[in-house]
């Protein structure tokens, strides 16, 4: 009785997510903002924020920023805004891309990756999603099913960006990608980890090590695509294709750099 209850617990707040987040498509398209990408990305901010995630200052820093400033250093001429990555606090070892460049990264997940090329190979593959506009376009998704489905006929409340910014950390989290979306990541992610000095085989390793790992605790980044021995197929591929790119990188994780992280680490939060 108890299992029936929070299952249809469950199935009424991911519909009520699904219809606030098809009436705030609707108003944000009537509304069409020149800089549709920085205000829903904006938007998602302001709400991790208010719910005290956000890391404003940590140790975890100084292990996350050689990395994640090599990598936005290398992909930032395909963007049209900021690339950002902040920290925020959650028990789920994840990280994702959110419009308009901002890019998040889950404080667990710099305690789940084996070595700096894991960690690379992460931020790579995310900040490709903002390569190539992945999170916007399931944004813009939600929009075209909720015109075709509702029309005009809806009523906006003053908090519809607000509502929009939920619907969308819900959509990420739980990953809404294509598996066409999230293989061109991967490929673009190498792309983007070989450029930047770090060993593109580390996104290997880590879709290795989910494999191996405990499911309850693998990143739902990744998880959600049990096809791991296709991506890792995808990737050799890659390689191989692009020796002058890729053949200097040695496929062993044995030569993998370690990953560093204070254990008792302090983190303050942006209120
Ligand atoms: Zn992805």
């Amino acid at each position: 009785m108890a299992s029936t209850d929070k299952r249809r617990h469950v199935w009424l707040a991911g519909g009520l997510v699904v219809i606030l987040f098809t009436m705030i498509a609707v108003g944000a398209a009537q509304n069409s903002q020149p800089d549709d990408e920085l205000q829903v990305g904006q938007e998602v901010f302001n709400e991790l924020k208010a719910k005290g995630e956000i890391v404003a200052s940590s140790p975890l820093y100084d292990a996350l920023l050689p990395v994640a400033t090599a990598v936005a250093r290398t992909a930032q001429p395909q963007y049209n805004h900021p690339i950002k990555f902040y920290l925020v606090h959650e028990q789920q070892p994840n990280a994702f891309a959110t419009p308009g460049g901002n890019v998040y990264v889950t404080d667990s997940l710099l305690f789940f990756v084996k070595n700096t090329e894991e960690l690379a190979g992460t931020l790579c593959h995310e900040v490709s999603h903002t390569i190539h506009h992945d999170s916007m376009a399931l944004v813009e998704k939600e929009r075209r099913i909720a015109r075709r489905e509702l029309g005009a006929a809806i009523l906006l409340g003053p908090s519809k960006a607000h509502v929009l910014a939920i619907a969308l950390i819900g959509k990420l989290h739980s990953l809404g990608y294509s598996r066409d979306a999230e293989s061109r990541a991967d490929l673009t992610g190498s792309d983007v980890c070989a450029a930047s000095g770090y060993n593109p085989w580390g996104l290997v390793w880590l879709f290795r090590d989910f494999d191996a790992a405990d499911t309850a605790h693998v990143p739902q980044l990744l998880s959600d695509h049990p096809d791991n021995q296709h991506r890792v197929d995808a990737l050799t591929r890659h390689f191989g294709a692009y020796p002058k790119v890729f053949a200097k990188f040695s496929s062993d994780a044995k030569n993998a750099k370690p990953f560093v992280v204070p254990a008792n680490a302090t983190e303050s939060f942006l209120r």
